[in-house]
């Protein structure tokens, strides 16, 4: 494995706020960025050294993309496989094409999971009124049904109670490849941020606490509230996925504490920096964006330790026009990702709060 020097640049695939915030910590460790993304004046670009406007199929754009890079990387897993492998055949590419490929499809990443020793919700695939007929009498009721692709934020998720919901299931997934999960009684939902290099080590953040409103997250917590154990159990788990994944990089395992047998298992993975880890800029002694860096240049991993007690808050839509209450407020560190347009639910900022340990 060849270890990436300071001065060489960085190619990000994707260039929403993720890609800014890995491009800011590039460059104070030395590294340039140079973003692929299809959209304009995106988030990252404003902050990166290099930028190419181009669709993810523009295979003339990709070529001449991993000519002027050094190593590549992603910060959005909906990149297509076939552009990824298109990527690696020509620079190396971290994390690798198989962590997107598996975390692409929600039965794939649920079936490596579950091969790799670690528990999930029960789950089975279906596409049809016939398929969903037979998972219901397996899995049973309360039920979640999940597209397989592309969702996010509690997009293409219906939530079943009764047997008349079946019709509004097949509505919503429109008889496209789904799973249905059994409902999960958590006590709460918690997060892990793992890194892993080159090199194989492995550093893992503390245990984030957090809340979805609306199925997006609003905030999250460090510590969470939870028993020793249980974070120890967590980490483990977390560890467990990213050497399962022979990963390099950050990234961060959603996970679900049943409230009957303090259990945790896992919800999903996201094989990038993650909402979930934004309190470690200014929490942790490194930051997961920085820690992302270092793994994928095979740089040696930072302390992933917590400075004290942080809470990261969303700023979603039209909240980041209250800037000064955050501005003014000492203890608050206010970021803007630069997007102009304050759409109800869209992530235009966060805000995070750290009470120093003595
Ligand atoms: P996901 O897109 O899978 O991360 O789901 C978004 C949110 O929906 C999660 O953070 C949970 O709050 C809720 N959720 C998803 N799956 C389940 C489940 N099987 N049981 C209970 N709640 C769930």
């Amino acid at each position: 494995m060849t270890r990436i020097e300071p001065g060489s640049t960085i190619g990000i695939m994707g260039g929403g706020q993720l890609g800014r915030m890995l491009a800011l910590a590039a460059a104070q460790l030395g590294y340039k960025c140079h973003i692929f993304c299809p959209e304009e004046n995106c988030p990252a670009g404003q902050v990166s050294d290099k930028l190419t406007i181009a669709e993810y199929d523009d295979e003339t754009a990709l070529e001449k993309f991993a000519n002027a890079v050094d190593v590549v990387t992603y910060e959005f897993e909906n990149i297509p496989a076939t552009t990824a492998k298109f990527i690696a055949d020509r620079k190396t590419l971290r994390p690798g094409v198989k962590a997107l490929e598996i975390t692409q499809d929600r039965l794939s990443e649920k079936n490596f999971l579950n091969d790799s020793g670690v528990e999930t919700a029960p789950y089975l695939a279906f596409q049809t009124a016939d398929d969903l007929e037979i998972a219901f009498k397996e899995i049973g009721r309360p039920s979640v049904a999940k597209t397989r692709r592309f969702g996010y934020d509690g997009k293409g998720q219906v939530m079943i109670k009764s047997r008349s919901d079946k019709d509004k299931v097949i509505g919503i997934t429109n008889e496209t490849p789904a799973i249905l999960e059994g409902f999960v009684n958590f006590d709460r939902e918690i997060s892990v941020v793992v890194a892993r290099n080159a090199s194989s080590d492995v550093a893992a953040f503390p245990v984030g606490e957090n809340v979805h409103t609306n199925h997006i997250l609003d905030t999250t917590t460090v510590p969470a509230n939870i028993r020793e154990i249980v974070e120890a159990k967590a980490k483990v788990i977390a560890a467990q996925v990213a050497n399962a994944l022979d990963y390099v990089g950050v990234l961060a395992v959603e996970m679900f504490v049943k409230d009957d047998t303090g259990d945790v298992i896992v919800n999903e993975i996201a094989p990038r920096v993650h909402n979930s880890g934004h309190w470690t800029i200014e929490g942790a002694k490194t930051s997961q964006f920085e820690q992302h860096i270092r793994a994928i240049c095979d740089l040696p991993l930072g302390s992933p330790e917590a400075l004290g007690k942080v809470v990261m808050k969303n700023l979603l839509g039209e909240d980041i026009l209250d800037a000064d209450k955050y501005l003014t407020d000492a203890s608050a560190s206010y970021h803007h990702y630069g997007k102009s347009d304050p759409r109800p639910g869209r992530k235009m900022g966060h805000v995070t709060w750290v009470e120093a340990n003595n």
